[in-house]
This record gives C-alpha cells, sequence and structure tokens, in this order.
C-alpha cells in the first residue's frame, strides 16, 4: 500500500496515527493515510505563524511572491497527469474530468500570481489640512482551509491561490475521504521554492477540523463543505473570533422555457448532473421544464442518461464513475426511497448495479405532481435529477427560489428579454444563461443562505486575505494644539 505524508513547516512526516484510504471502484483499502491528532494541528498552525513573521516571507516583495506562484502553476502543470491518476484513484472521479480540471487548476494559481503586485492600498482625501493618511492592506495572517474530497486541488488553489498573493500562510486539511491527490500536491508545492511553513498540508476528520478551526493563531477559516460541518466551523470560530467564507452546497435550478436549443438543453443538462457523477456542488439538481416540451424533453434525457457509459473511473471512455462513499451511495438510496413514496416517479436508474465499489447508475425522478418530495429540497450529491414542470415564467421563478440555498442556476431560452428577467429574478450567485458548469480564475464563485458566504475566484478574493490598516501622519511642525479636544 502506498504511504502519504504530512508537509508541516516544510517536513514531510508519516503522523502520530495513520487510516487507510478505500478505492471507490473495488471498495478495498489502497493507501495509508497520516491522521492529524490536535498536537499536529497545533505544530502545522506554529509552523504557520513563525513562517508569517519570519523575515523571508514577510520581508518578501509581491513581486517575488507571484514568481513563487508562477512557479507553482508550472509546477501543478507539469504533474497533472499524474495527480490526476491520485485523484481518480482515490475519489473515483473519471480520469476524462480530473485530467482536464488538474490541467486548468494551474491557471487559477497564474492568475493569483498576476494579482500579487496589483492588491493596492489607498490615499484618503483626509478633511484635515495637517494630515497625511492612507491605507495599507496588509495580510490576515494564519488561514485555516478545509476541503471536502471532490474537486480539491480546484476547491484549494481557490484558497491558497490569493491567500498567499496577499502574503497570508496556510494551513490546508485535506478530507478523511480521499485525501491523496492534496498530500501530493504538498511534495509539489516544496519544490517551488516558498520558505518552509508558509504552506502546512494535513488530514483528518472532524476531531483535526475542530481543532484547526478553533485554533487562537487563525485568523481566517476559508471553508468548503456542507451546511451541517460549516455549522460546527462557525460555532469553533466563536473560539478565535476567526473570520469566515463558507462554500456550500447547492439544489440548483435548470430551467428551460419551451424556445430553447432543446439539443444544447440536454446536454446541458447531462454535463449539469451526471458529469462528475453528480458530486458537484453546483449540480442542476432540479429540472424546472416548461410543460408544453416536458415529455419530449424527459424522453430525451432518458435515452442519453440510459446511454451513459458506466465503467472503471481510470478508463477514458468513461462517463459515470462510482461515487467517493458507501455513505453517499445510501444517501442517494433513501432519499430515492422517501421520495417515490411522497410521489415522485422514477423515470430511469434509480438501482445500485451489482458489482464491487459504490456505483451508481444516472437517475431521473418526476416530482411534477409531488411537489413536496424531499428530493427537490435536500441535496443528493450524487447522480439524480428531480424534475418539476411549469405553465408561465412566473411559476418557473418561483420554483428556480423555492429553495433555501442560493449557489448556481441555468437558464434555456432564446428570447433576449426574457433571459433578462430571470438573470434579475433567480436568487443565486451565478447564473449560467444557455450553457452551465462554466468556471474560471477571473470569474468569482460562490452563492448565499444554505450556500454559504464569500466568493472564491476574482479580484475580491484576492482583497477578502487582507486587512485594512489606516496610517495617520501629521506634517505640522507646530505643537500638538490643545490635548482635551480629538482631533
Ligand atoms: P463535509 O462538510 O462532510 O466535509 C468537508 C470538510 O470538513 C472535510 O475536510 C471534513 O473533514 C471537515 N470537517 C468535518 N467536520 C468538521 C468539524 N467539526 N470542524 C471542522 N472541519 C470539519 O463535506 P463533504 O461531504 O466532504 O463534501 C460535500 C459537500 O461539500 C456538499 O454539500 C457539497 O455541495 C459541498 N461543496 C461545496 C462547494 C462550493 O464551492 N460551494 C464545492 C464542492 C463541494
Amino acid at each position: 500500500m502506498q504511504q502519504f505524508h504530512h508537509y508541516i513547516g516544510g517536513q514531510f512526516e508519516a503522523g502520530s496515527a495513520q487510516f487507510d484510504s478505500l478505492d471507490p471502484a473495488t471498495g478495498a483499502a489502497w493507501a495509508r493515510m497520516p491522521e492529524a491528532s490536535p498536537a499536529d494541528v497545533d505544530r502545522a498552525v506554529d509552523a504557520a505563524e513563525a513562517a508569517f513573521y519570519a523575515p523571508d516571507w514577510a520581508e518578501m516583495t509581491a513581486s517575488q511572491r507571484g514568481k513563487l506562484l508562477l512557479q507553482l502553476a508550472d509546477l501543478v502543470a507539469e504533474n497533472a497527469p499524474r495527480l490526476a491518476e491520485l485523484e481518480t484513484r482515490d475519489t473515483g472521479k473519471i480520469i476524462r474530468e480530473t485530467s482536464a480540471q488538474i490541467a486548468y487548476v494551474a491557471e487559477y494559481y497564474r492568475y493569483y500570481a498576476g494579482l500579487a503586485d496589483k492588491i493596492e492600498g489607498a490615499h484618503l482625501p483626509i478633511d484635515k489640512p495637517d494630515m497625511e493618511v492612507w491605507l495599507r492592506r496588509e495580510p490576515l495572517g494564519v488561514v485555516a482551509a478545509i476541503v471536502p474530497w471532490n474537486s480539491q486541488l480546484f476547491l484549494s488553489a481557490v484558497k491558497i491561490g490569493p491567500a498567499l498573493a496577499a502574503g497570508c500562510t496556510v494551513v490546508l486539511k485535506a478530507s478523511e475521504e480521499a485525501p491523496a491527490p492534496l498530500l501530493e500536491f504538498a511534495r509539489i508545492f516544496d519544490q517551488a521554492g516558498f520558505p518552509p511553513g508558509v504552506l502546512n498540508v494535513m488530514t483528518g476528520g472532524a476531531a483535526a477540523g475542530a481543532a484547526l478551526t478553533s485554533h487562537p493563531k487563525v485568523a481566517h477559516v476559508a471553508f468548503t463543505g456542507g451546511p451541517e460541518t460549516a455549522r460546527h466551523i462557525v460555532r469553533n470560530s466563536a473560539e478565535n473570533l476567526a473570520s469566515t467564507s463558507l462554500e456550500l452546497g447547492g439544489k440548483s435550478p435548470f430551467i428551460v422555457f419551451e424556445d430553447a436549443d432543446i439539443d444544447s438543453a440536454v446536454n446541458a443538462q447531462i454535463s449539469g448532473i451526471f458529469a462528475a457523477t453528480g458530486q458537484s456542488c453546483v449540480a442542476g439538481s432540479r429540472l424546472v421544464i416548461a410543460s408544453s416540451i416536458k415529455d419530449q424533453f424527459l424522453e430525451r434525457l432518458k435515452q442519453k442518461a440510459e446511454a451513459v457509459v458506466i465503467g472503471a473511473p481510470d478508463d477514458m471512455a468513461t462517463e459515470v464513475g462510482p461515487l467517493c462513499t458507501q455513505a453517499q451511495r445510501d444517501h442517494a438510496l433513501a432519499l430515492i426511497a422517501a421520495s417515490t413514496t411522497a410521489g415522485a416517479r422514477l423515470v430511469t436508474g434509480g438501482v445500485a448495479p451489482d458489482r464491487p465499489g459504490y456505483y451508481f447508475p444516472p437517475t431521473i425522478l418526476d416530482c411534477s405532481d409531488a411537489p413536496d418530495a424531499p428530493c427537490l429540497h435536500t441535496e443528493f450529491f450524487g447522480p439524480v435529477l428531480s424534475v418539476v414542470s411549469f405553465n408561465t415564467e412566473t411559476e418557473a421563478l418561483a420554483i428556480a427560489n423555492d429553495t433555501q440555498f442560493g449557489l448556481a442556476s441555468g437558464v434555456f431560452t432564446q428570447s433576449l428579454t426574457r433571459a433578462h428577467r430571470m438573470i434579475r429574478g433567480i436568487r443565486a450567485g451565478i447564473v449560467w444563461v444557455n450553457t452551465y458548469r462554466a468556471v474560471s480564475p477571473i470569474a468569482p464563485f460562490g452563492g448565499h443562505g444554505l450556500s454559504g458566504h464569500g466568493r472564491e475566484g476574482g479580484l475580491q478574493a484576492a482583497l477578502d486575505y487582507t486587512k485594512v490598516k489606516a496610517v495617520w501622519l501629521r506634517t505640522s511642525d507646530d505643537p500638538i494644539p490643545d490635548p482635551f479636544v480629538m482631533r
């Protein structure tokens, strides 16, 4: 079995305890992972704090930080095939997707490399003639970055990139489910030339996460995961009063009007819910479809869903691989059963195949006569689409917004005016019009409500890793006047 290591203060360590990581395609253990104890977390935060104040990082110019991030980007691009293989092996995500996604992760590091020396302060036109006042933007301090197992290299790049560009240091905790790609990423990071302790990478479950997010030396917690864990994170941050950014789940509406380009909408819906085996926070998991085209659209979707190639995740021909864990498959089965009991109609799928591993087929539930079916409101995090139909645009918008989440949304129509009305009306952090599941380092990503708060990607994300210091400098040589009057 392959042995993976923590990366603390620039050193690789086997950890005080270990656990097995399972291959989702077979259910068999394939690697030994170190498990962080609260003492390991302490050492990692201490290393990050020491690095934050050490002159070789604290006094490094922003341009030099940018150059190091560029070297990291090149190393990620160079090692993308190996990282993709590891992600596929440990999470079950298909190689077709991991190889393309990880190659693109390098672009996030390039984007924040370019931003490092463009994080500017400001000079203020202050209302006192004998004062110069300006704002310095300074790094927040030690950042705790916590990510789930899905798209982990991408979800950590959108935290590490802007945090290091701003001059912070980071302790990254990979999920206890499938941490191999991030522990391997630490080895690549080690070659980029950053001072030791600037990034520390570890893995472990709730205990390690709680120790990290409540640690008195942590200034900010950047979290991606589920809403229930986010509640723990917010409670933990009551200990250190750290700021938080939360990227959580979704139940994103995918709205198709009768004038949509149907071929395009069908393909986008397939991509929106079955790509990554549905294990995507932005999954278009609620199809909101015009009644007049519902039967035709569902028939096309059903045919495509049943033709999807289910197979080994490391085979380039595979389109849907296994889910990452047994628990997710159990969750999908239970939620489907509760939804059919509530009146949802199973159009296709819904039964786990009889083979080793955590495979689950593309599944469609028609909820047009079951508006209260739990599948319409609960995240599956699997390849399960729930369908509901509408008669008017107002109704479509009401259904789309009938959720506590607010992450992503899709609108398919050829009417420009209707598209604009929907863009205004939809309550979500992302609206894709006539496309779906597109991302870029240049565009902010995030949501509201149960989908969390804060944005990752884009310029603002780098500013969010800084705090403002107001500097007052008196320019008069005269003695300070009346000391009992505030200036
Ligand atoms: P999860 O919330 O169970 O775990 C996420 C991370 O939190 C893991 O590293 C876990 O070890 C850690 N953790 C668990 N308990 C903790 C605690 N008490 N304190 C601190 N950390 C703790 O999520 P998951 O099941 O691994 O991932 C799936 C969820 O992530 C879904 O809801 C999905 O929608 C969401 N997600 C969101 C985005 C986004 O950008 N919005 C992206 C991907 C996934």
